[in-house]
């Protein structure tokens, strides 16, 4: 069976019509993981007795002739920071290698009752800190499109899974940007939701106030049927909001002529690449052909933006990851001799030197007499970055943007120069930090023949705006 290029609604309808089975495109997409992953990594863990148990409950629907859930029998990979009953979940660190987890994340058991079909999980820079994969404890991931590059992160093996045709779909998580960058980078859509939207019960946290969890996809129709199936208020997660849920589907089809998409000068600055700026500029100019208002604004904090994010995340950081002590369900160090002792060597043995730099810095920032200075003014400054965007959308109904300064780096290239891979999330750290949902969707490619995307940003809970868009222009 030819697993390339399979959208939601074609492996619906081909179960429905009993053209195939869920259970023969769950192999068929195995036998593509055994055949492609080898030189890509992007499992780290796969669920073969759950994927064929789902498959076969669908299948036995489809005998009987029963209608079929939404997403039924879609082969989907899932980060491996959100947990998955009885099945491995290491959030990439040797912290949690052996971990076990004894429920499911919201996100995964919503899909699974519409239907999909989990066949792994996917490897991650560790805890979700990194722009490369390279983070990861357990081995890197390599982008489809070239082996010597990144596959972007922290969501690498999500995206490189999606573009690999080892999945239909996959979800990973967005704190600054690890859902859109590497889904720029592997030429895929990645939608990261309002902050809200989509519960993080079942999330391994990194910066809780910047924590999403959303889809990669080949199509944005396809992100917009994952965002309705995970999306809406979960008593499980206090901050997932109680608002409507719309039919994002529907949505997609409304016209976009005379919408107004801004477009800002601090978004194409120094350090922008040649060949993206192109692109995002010729993909700017079909918007306008197909009838959208191209409005100039500013976002005049930008600058701000990078100090801002890498303040405030490796504070949350550095909180969140102290439950990890040994005691409880992490790695725990053998032949010590005190408490202390255990605690020290359990977190030097498990976190790796990207997390432990994350957790110094931000235990820095929290500490007595710094707080003020670092954390509370980046508070402040976070609140500016906002205002910029509530401003903007006053005058516009979205901002187009590149979803990252370059195409897909080589592999080695940035992990001796944190600071450079820091200030490559320039343009996605802001949505993340103001709340705002934003989207990536593919718009051409380099000299080198590597994927570029354009970013969509929208208002608070107005993903039907991003999408449409995306969609107006994918169809293009
Ligand atoms: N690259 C950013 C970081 O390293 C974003 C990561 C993310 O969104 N999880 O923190």
């Amino acid at each position: 069976m030819n697993v390339a290029s399979l959208t939601i609604d074609a492996v619906r309808s081909s179960i429905q019509e009993r053209h195939t089975t869920a259970l023969a495109l769950a192999e068929a997409h195995y036998a593509r993981i055994k055949e492609r992953d080898g030189e890509i990594g992007a499992f780290l863990t796969l669920c073969r007795d759950r994927a064929l148990a789902q498959a076969d409950r669908i299948d036995r629907m489809a005998e009987e002739g029963e209608p079929l859930p939404p997403i039924a029998g879609l082969p989907i990979a899932i980060k491996d920071v959100m947990s998955t009953r009885g099945v491995r979940t290491t959030a990439g660190s040797k912290m949690l290698e052996q971990y076990i987890p004894p429920y499911d994340c919201t996100a995964v058991s919503r899909l699974e009752s519409a239907g999909a079909v989990v066949l792994g999980k996917t490897n991650c820079d560790e805890f979700a800190m990194g722009s490369s994969n390279e983070n990861s404890a357990f081995h890197p991931v390599r982008n489809p499109h070239d082996l010597n590059r990144v596959p972007g992160g922290s969501s690498g093996g999500s995206a490189a899974a999606v573009a690999a045709d080892m999945v239909v779909a996959a979800l990973g998580s967005d704190t600054g940007g690890s859902i859109r960058q590497p889904a720029s980078f592997c030429g895929v859509v990645g939608l990261m939701p309002t902050y809200g939207r989509v519960s993080r019960y079942g999330l391994i946290a990194f910066a809780s106030s910047l924590d999403h969890i959303g889809p990669l996809t080949r199509t944005v129709k396809d992100a917009a049927i994952i965002l309705g199936t995970i999306a809406g208020r979960d008593p499980m997660d206090s901050t997932s909001a109680e608002v409507p849920v719309p039919d994002y589907v529907a949505e997609l089809e409304k016209p976009v002529r005379a919408m107004k998409l801004g477009v800002a000068k601090e978004y194409f600055g120094e350090g922008l690449n040649d060949d993206v700026r192109q692109a995002v500029e010729a993909a700017i100019d079909k918007l306008r052909n197909l009838g959208c208002e191209i409005v100039p604004i500013s976002l005049p904090h930008t600058p701000y933006a990078i100090p801002t994010y890498y303040l405030i995340a490796t504070a949350e950081a550095s909180s969140n990851l102290a439950r990890y002590d040994g005691v409880r369900y992490s790695l725990r160090a053998r032949g010590v001799k005190t408490l202390s002792e255990m605690y020290r060597r359990s977190r030097d043995e498990g976190f790796g030197t990207e997390v432990k730099r994350r957790i110094m810095l931000g235990t820095y920032a929290l500490s007595a007499g710094y707080y003020d200075a670092y954390y509370l003014k980046a508070q402040k400054v976070r609140t500016l970055l906002t205002r910029d965007f509530d401003e903007a959308f006053q005058r516009v109904d979205a901002i187009l943007t590149p979803t990252s300064p370059t195409a897909a780096f080589r592999l080695g290239e940035k992990s001796n120069d944190p600071l450079s891979m820091y200030l490559a999330d320039i343009y996605t750290v802001t949505a993340d930090l103001a709340g705002i949902p934003g989207i990536s969707v593919p718009c051409g490619k380099t000299k080198e023949k590597l994927p570029i995307g354009l970013q969509i940003l929208g208002k608070h809970f107005d993903e039907s705006t991003i999408l449409r868009v995306a969609h107006a222009y994918e169809q293009a």
